[in-house]
């Protein structure tokens, strides 16, 4: 009996601790502000996108770059579609 109440307390613990993680998701403000890459490069192809360019490639194919990564690497090509300049 004493272990069925412990048993339905620790379950609603549970789910109160779910509920509180789920509605905080959007409230939190101790996380960094994540600065968006300067530009998404395809690692496949080479050719780099501005981040909010539609023809962006599947996520597992996408590299962050900045600007200087450009520079160092003439093979990169902008993409024809959104011209990063
Ligand atoms: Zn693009």
């Amino acid at each position: 009996m004493l272990i069925n109440v412990l048993y339905k307390v620790g379950y609603l613990l549970c789910l109160l601790s779910l509920l509180n993680s789920l509605t905080s998701c959007g409230t939190r403000n101790d996380e960094p502000i994540i600065e968006s890459p300067a530009y998404i490069l395809n690692k496949n192809t080479l050719v780099y996108h501005d981040p909010d360019c539609k023809y962006l490639p599947a996520e597992k194919n996408q590299v962050e770059i900045e600007y200087a990564d450009i520079e160092h690497n003439p093979e990169y090509r902008p993409c024809g579609h959104c011209k990063p300049e």
